[in-house]
C-alpha cells in the first residue's frame, strides 16, 4: 500500500506522542500531511501548542490498558514510541523498565496482528549491547547483540527491547517495521532535574542543564565512551522515508543514526562548553568545568556501558534512499539555544 501525505482519509496512531520524538513527529505530521492523528500519552506538556488542532485526537491514557491497546490497533498505521527509556532508571526500576519495553509493546503487537495495522515500533541502538571501543559499524542484520550479566540491570532495557523485536518478527500476520535510534538530540529532549523531571537525563540534556545551572558536567568513567548523535530533524525525515516506502520497510529493522557525528563524551563536554561560552559571550574559564566520576558513584550498582556505537546506514540508503545531513555542531548549538530560551524564566 502506498500512502499519500495529501490524502485526508489516512489516519495514524502515535503512542508516546507527548515525548521528545513524538512531539516533533506530531508537529511534522501536521505540517507536512493531511492525515488524521490519534495521539496517545500519559502527558502532553510538550504539545500545549497543538492541543486544539482539529486533525488531532488526544488520548491521555496508559498503554498498559487493554481498551487503550485495542483503540490504537484500530488505526491502519501505528507508531509506538511509548517507553521508559532514561538510562538512570534501568538500574533502580528494572521490572518497570521491562514491562514498559516488553510487556506493553507485545500486547500492542498482538492487537495489530489481529487488526491488520502496520506497526512501526521504536526499539533502540542499545540492542547491540555491550560494544567494545574498537571502531565497528553496527549493521542491522549481521552485527552481534551481546548483553552483560543479569546482575547488571543496565541491560534490562536493551534485553526487553531486543526480545520485543524478536517477538514482533515472529508474529504470523503482523505487518511490522522496527527502528533503532542512535542517540537523538534536539530541542525538547528530556528535562532539567528539579524543574520538570527527576533523575539523570540523557547526556546532552544533562550537559545543557549543568551549563545553565553553572554546575559541573560529569564525565562518567572519564567520558571515554563514544556515541553517534543524530539530529531530531534527520530522525523525523527518516520516519517520513519509512512512511512513503511501506513495501521496502515491511519486515525490516533499520538503524536511524549519523555515523559522521561520532565523538567521545569527553569531546562532547568540551564542545558544549565552547558553544555555551560563545552563545553567552564569556570566556571558557567562566563556564562550568567538567568533573570525573565513576559510573558506580553516578548511576549506582548494576551500571555497565556500551563503549562505542556507530550506525551503518547502508540499508536505509539502499531501501529508503535516506541519508542524514545535519552537522553535529549545528544540532548542538540549536539544542543548547533551545534550553537557554526554554528555561530562561525557570532558572
Ligand atoms: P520520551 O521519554 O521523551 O517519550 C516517551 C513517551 O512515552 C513519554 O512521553 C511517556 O510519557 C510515554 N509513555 C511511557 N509509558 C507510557 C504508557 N504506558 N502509556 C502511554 N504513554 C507512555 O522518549 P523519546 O526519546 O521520545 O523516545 C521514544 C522511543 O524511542 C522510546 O521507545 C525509546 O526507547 C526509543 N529510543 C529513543 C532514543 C533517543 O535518542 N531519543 C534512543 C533509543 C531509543
Ligand atoms: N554520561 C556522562 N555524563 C552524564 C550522562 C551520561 O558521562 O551526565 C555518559 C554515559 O555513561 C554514557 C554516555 O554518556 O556513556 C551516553 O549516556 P546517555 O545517558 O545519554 O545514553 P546511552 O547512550 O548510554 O543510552
Amino acid at each position: 500500500m502506498k500512502y499519500s501525505f495529501k490524502d485526508p482519509t489516512v489516519s495514524i496512531a502515535i503512542v508516546g506522542a507527548g515525548g521528545f520524538i513524538g512531539s516533533h513527529l506530531l508537529d511534522a505530521l501536521i505540517e507536512r500531511t493531511s492525515w488524521r492523528i490519534l495521539a496517545v500519552d500519559l502527558d502532553f506538556y510538550r504539545l500545549q501548542h497543538r492541543l486544539h488542532h482539529p486533525r488531532i485526537e488526544f488520548l491521555c491514557d496508559d498503554l498498559k490498558k487493554e481498551s487503550v491497546v485495542s483503540r490504537i490497533a484500530s488505526y491502519p498505521i501505528v507508531i509506538n514510541l511509548a517507553a521508559i527509556c532514561v538510562p538512570s532508571r534501568y538500574m533502580r526500576e528494572a521490572k518497570e523498565v521491562i514491562e514498559s519495553n516488553y510487556n506493553h509493546p507485545v500486547a500492542l503487537a498482538l492487537a495489530c496482528a489481529k487488526s491488520g495495522a502496520w506497526l512501526i515500533h521504536f526499539s533502540t541502538s542499545e540492542v547491540y549491547g555491550k560494544t567494545s571501543i574498537e571502531p565497528c559499524l553496527l549493521e542491522e542484520d549481521s552485527s552481534p547483540m551481546i548483553l552483560g550479566s543479569v546482575r547488571a540491570s543496565r541491560w534490562s532495557y536493551a534485553c526487553a527491547k531486543q526480545l520485543t523485536e524478536r517477538y514482533i518478527a515472529s508474529l504470523q500476520g503482523l505487518s511490522w517495521t522496527v527502528l533503532r535510534p542512535f542517540n537523538f538530540v534536539g530541542p525538547r529532549m528530556d528535562f532539567i532535574p528539579g524543574i520538570d523531571g527527576e533523575g539523570i537525563p540523557r547526556v546532552l540534556a544533562n550537559f545543557c542543564a549543568a551549563l545553565l545551572k553553572n554546575e559541573p558536567l560529569f564525565l562518567v568513567d572519564q567520558g571515554v565512551s563514544r556515541r553517534s548523535f543524530t539530529s531530531i530533524h534527520d530522525a523525523i525525515h527518516f520516519i517520513f522515508a519509512v512512511l512513503v516506502h511501506q513495501e521496502e520497510s515491511l519486515g525490516q529493522a533499520f538503524n536511524i543514526g549519523n555515523p559522521e557525528n561520532e565523538l567521545s563524551i569527553a569531546e562532547l563536554a568540551d564542545r558544549m562548553r565552547q558553544i555555551y561560552a560563545s552563545l553567552k559571550q564569556v570566556s571558557i574559564d567562566q563556564v562550568s568545568p567538567v568533573q570525573l566520576i565513576s559510573s558506580k558513584e553516578y548511576y549506582g550498582e548494576g551500571y555497565e556501558d556500551s563503549l562505542r556505537r556507530i550506525p551503518s546506514i547502508e540499508k536505509a540508503k539502499r531501501l529508503l534512499g535516506y541519508v542524514p545531513n545535519e552537522a553535529l555542531d549545528v544540532t548542538l548549538q540549536e539544542t543548547l539555544s533551545w534550553f537557554i530560551e526554554h528555561y530562561r524564566l525557570a532558572l
